[in-house]
């Protein structure tokens, strides 16, 4: 048995639970969105005791030095003293929606602009917070025109907790945060000739249309293929700006599929 300190109590772990589940468990509410060591939402920091290398996987080394880690991945096995992150390892900034408009029936597209400089490469990931603390993660789309606004494509999920607040228009009233950006997935410039192949279905599409427009604007010479894959004819969308933009650039190969 290992016991989790939180906030000066103590909580007995079950096996295998998570840091996050235990506390869950007894009461205490820790922000999580993806739950599988993704989003980054669930960041913790140990003020005594080991963490696993796993809960500190993706992590930047600043924070993995600091003792941060990931309660979702985090099983303990000794006791551990941990608390919620400090303000700055948040890192988080203000945004105000500066727009939402329909891609398709079911996807917006929804423009964001920072309160402040936010740096960022299309294809990686930020997670949207709300007021309540709700938190999801979306993919940084768009191309170079949007100036400083942020772009997202966001799937209506009937009854989903933020996608059904941002459809219905609430979202214009309340202030957000984002907090990020994170992952690994953009374009780095430096082999202009090479093939890529670039493979999403429903918003997949998202953070590969960022890629996409980085890589042209980037004079990217080599082949670009992308194939965008939904279920139904419903579930695609931008198919006429994906074609307006093969048309206009001959190494780019998209199939809606
Ligand atoms: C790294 C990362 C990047 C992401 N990028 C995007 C993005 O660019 N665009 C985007 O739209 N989403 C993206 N997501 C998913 C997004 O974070 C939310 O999970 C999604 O918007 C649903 O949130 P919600 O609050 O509306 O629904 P919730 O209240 O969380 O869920 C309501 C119900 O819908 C179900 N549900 C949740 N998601 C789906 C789904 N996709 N299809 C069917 N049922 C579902 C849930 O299981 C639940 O039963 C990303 C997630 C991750 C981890």
């Amino acid at each position: 048995m290992t016991d989790i300190r939180y906030a000066g109590q103590e909580h007995v772990a079950l096996p295998s639970e998570s840091v996050l589940e235990t506390l869950e468990r007894v009461g205490v509410q820790i922000p999580n969105a993806c739950r599988s060591g993704v989003c980054q939402s669930c960041l913790m920091r140990a003020r005594a005791g080991d963490v696993p290398p796993a809960a500190q996987a993706g992590l930047k080394d600043t924070l993995r030095s600091q003792g941060y880690f990931l309660a979702c991945c985090c099983r303990p096995e000794g006791d551990l003293e941990v608390a919620l992150p400090d303000d700055d390892a948040l890192g988080e900034t203000e945004v105000s929606l500066t727009g939402i408009e329909l891609l398709s029936p079911s996807v917006m597209r929804v423009l964001l602009k920072p309160e402040a400089a936010f740096e960022y490469r299309r294809g990686q990931f930020i997670n949207l917070i709300r007021d309540d603390g709700l938190r999801r993660s979306y993919s940084l789309a768009g191309c170079a025109d949007l100036g400083d606004a942020l772009e997202l494509h966001v799937r209506h999920i009937p009854g989903g907790a933020m996608s059904d607040w941002l459809m219905t228009g609430h979202g214009s009233t309340d202030s957000l945060r984002i907090q990020g950006p994170h992952g690994n997935c953009f374009y780095v410039p430096g082999k202009p000739d090479q093939a890529m192949l670039l493979i999403g279905t429903g918003t997949g599409l998202a953070p590969l249309y960022g890629i996409v427009c980085d890589a042209l604007a980037a004079g990217h010479t080599g082949p670009i293929h992308l194939y965008h894959g939904a279920r139904t004819l419903e579930g695609l969308y931008l198919v006429e700006r994906m074609r307006e933009l093969s048309a206009r650039h001959a190494n780019l190969y998209y199939t809606p599929a």
